[in-house]
């Protein structure tokens, strides 16, 4: 069974830190072009190679990202 994973970036709280992009080991998350209600550049998603891992979710400083496991 595959088991891949998905998250979900609150951009609305995001501050632009980059811890998330710097420990993912998948490349998964960018920071956007447009910036949010706050000014600044938040997280996204770049690609479907997110293992669910988990990491990102922990190193966020305002807790706004939520990592999913998908089981297909
Ligand atoms: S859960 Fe892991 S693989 Fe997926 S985006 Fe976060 S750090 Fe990257
Ligand atoms: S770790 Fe959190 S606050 Fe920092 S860039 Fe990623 S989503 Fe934004």
């Amino acid at each position: 069974m595959k088991v891949k994973g998905k998250i979900k970036i609150d951009q609305e709280y995001c501050k632009s830190c980059g811890f998330c992009i710097v420990h993912c080991p998948k490349q998964v998350i960018v920071l956007a072009r447009i910036y949010n209600l706050a000014g600044y550049y938040p997280a996204e998603v770049a690609n479907d190679d997110c293992t669910g891992c988990g990491v990102c979710g922990l190193v966020c400083p305002e807790a706004c990202i939520e990592v999913y496991l998908e089981q297909p």
